[in-house]
């Protein structure tokens, strides 16, 4: 029977089943993505933000729940500015973060 709308499907993620491959190996050269309290500092101050999406913190967050289609669409809108890097209220070097990630995905190698 045809309601005339639909339910839409459910986002949640099952954190037992995620692929969390690419957020080991960046662990191992990045371990300071540990400390990352999802403050959104970086987010509020992103140039690129605002017209893109574009997000460390989201970046992060996307890496923990296996997200990678999601995150690597997300890096292609980074400047490498390294604006983010100056408000991390934990120190972390989110420019070279980015680009670590981006080596994984074989993105920005004309940027290094
Ligand atoms: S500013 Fe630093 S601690 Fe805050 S969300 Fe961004 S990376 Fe995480
Ligand atoms: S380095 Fe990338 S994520 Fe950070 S502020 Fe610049 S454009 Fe945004």
């Amino acid at each position: 029977m045809d309601f005339g709308f639909g339910i839409a499907p459910s986002s949640s993620i099952n954190l037992d089943k995620v692929d969390l491959s690419l957020y080991r190996k960046v662990k191992e050269v990045e371990p300071d993505i540990e400390r990352c309290m999802a403050c959104g500092s970086c987010s509020a101050t992103c140039p690129a933000a605002k017209f893109s999406g574009m997000s460390v913190r989201k970046v992060i967050l996307g890496l923990q729940r296996g997200q990678q289609k999601e995150v690597r669409k997300m890096l292609s809108n980074c400047m490498l500015c390294g604006k983010c890097n100056m408000v991390c209220p934990r120190g972390i070097n989110t420019r070279h973060l980015i680009l670590s990630v981006c080596r994984y995905f074989d993105m920005k190698e004309e940027q290094k």
